[in-house]
This record gives structure tokens, C-alpha cells and sequence, in this order.
């Protein structure tokens, strides 16, 4: 199956999913960092504390004690560790000459940029390219590994560098579309493609080597 005909199924059947949901590029590299190792409702809180106590933006939140800051994104878990990374990456954009400034490196060095900071890993990084800096650079998951493997398009473990290649050699790079089709594999994921899978109501059951034995 090609990646271009799974990504149109998805786009028909559950229609433009629109993400990133921010206001500003510093918003979103914020929920990339919050959303790690939670569900994105957690992270809507804090970026909700954040906005209502006026200190979304990478100056202010430098300034702030670790208290603070741990306070408001508590709601989003890991609240130690992530006020950490949240301050290292305000401190990498402060020191960058702002959120405008680090986006405009290329991509390869941006990406390896952000990796150099403690606790931003591959798919942090990804989505802060993608979604903040808007430069083609395809995000994998766990959710991406799994549909993957069940339609046959993958074998193995969860090899992030490997997957992306895979996916980056069959889809032209476009911002919109690697966009779109990363939200939707999660949107797949967790609708139908669960962990125990909802064949019945899927739309790829004629691509699927895994529908009627799952
Ligand atoms: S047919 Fe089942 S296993 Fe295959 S993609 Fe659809 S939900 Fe997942």
C-alpha cells in the first residue's frame, strides 16, 4: 500500500483534524513539551494557567521561580522534570535571539539543535519543527509504529530514525500534508486502531492484512 493512499482513507473518513490547537509558535513548542507522557486534555490546563497568569512567553517563564512555574503546569504530570525542559528550552530561544530567529536554521540543524537539549527527544523535536517552526519533518509515535506494523507497511520494533525515513521517502516533503497525516494516525490510533483494534467501523479493512484476525 502506498502512503499517499492510506493518507487519503484517513483524510476522507475523519476528515481535516487541523492540529496544531495554539495561538502563538512558543504555545506550541509548550504543549510539545507538556504533552510528553500525558493525555493532551492535562496539558490544555496548564497552557490554561499559563495564558491566565500572562507568563506564555519564553522571557517571562525564564524569570519565574521553579516553584511557579512547577504550580501551573502541575496539572500536565512530571511537573519537576518538565518545568527543567521547559526552562532549558526558553533559555535555548532567549539565547537564540527568539522563537522567529531559531526557526529560521534549516531544518537539519534546528533538529539537532533542539535535540542538544536535556529531555527533548526525537518526536519532541519533530512536532516543534512541524508544528511551531512549520518545516517538513515528519513526526512518528508510538501510535505510528503500531498501525504501521498491523497493515504490514513496517516489521520490527519501534525504530523512530527508521519509520521516518520510510515516510519521508514516500511522501513528498509537504508542511500541510505531514501535518494532517500525523494527526490523523493518532486520530486512527486512538478511535479505531486501539489497542484492541475497532475492525468493524475501520476504513482500511480492505488494506489490512490484520482485519478478521485481530
Ligand atoms: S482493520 Fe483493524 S487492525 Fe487494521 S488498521 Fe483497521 S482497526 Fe487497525
Amino acid at each position: 500500500m502506498q502512503l499517499e493512499e492510506l493518507y487519503r482513507r484517513l483524510l476522507r473518513f475523519y476528515g481535516p483534524q487541523n492540529w496544531w490547537p495554539a495561538d502563538t509558535p512558543f504555545e506550541v513548542v509548550v504543549g510539545a513539551i507538556l504533552t510528553q507522557n500525558t493525555a493532551w486534555k492535562n496539558v490544555e490546563k496548564a497552557i490554561a494557567n499559563l495564558k491566565r497568569e500572562g507568563v506564555l512567553d519564553p522571557e517571562t517563564m525564564l524569570r519565574m521561580s521553579d516553584d511557579a512555574l512547577r504550580e501551573l503546569i502541575r496539572p500536565a504530570g512530571f511537573y519537576n522534570q518538565k518545568t527543567r525542559r521547559l526552562k532549558a528550552v526558553c533559555r535555548l530561544i532567549v539565547d537564540s535571539g527568539g522563537v522567529e530567529e531559531l526557526f529560521k536554521l534549516p531544518v537539519d540543524v534546528l533538529r539537532g539543535t533542539l535535540l542538544s537539549v536535556k529531555g527533548i527527544g526525537p518526536e519532541t523535536a519533530d512536532a516543534i519543527i512541524l508544528y511551531a517552526a512549520g518545516k517538513p519533518t515528519f513526526v512518528i509515535d508510538r501510535y505510528t509504529h503500531r498501525l504501521f506494523v498491523r497493515l504490514g507497511l513496517w516489521r520490527g520494533g519501534y525504530n523512530y530514525e527508521g519509520i521516518k525515513a520510510f515516510v519521508e521517502g514516500q511522501l513528498e516533503p509537504s508542511v500541510d500534508t505531514y501535518r494532517e497525516f500525523h494527526a490523523l494516525i493518532d486520530e486512527h490510533a486512538k478511535r479505531t486502531c486501539r489497542k484492541t483494534p475497532l475492525c468493524i467501523s475501520c476504513p482500511l479493512t480492505d488494506l489490512c492484512p490484520k482485519h478478521g484476525v485481530c
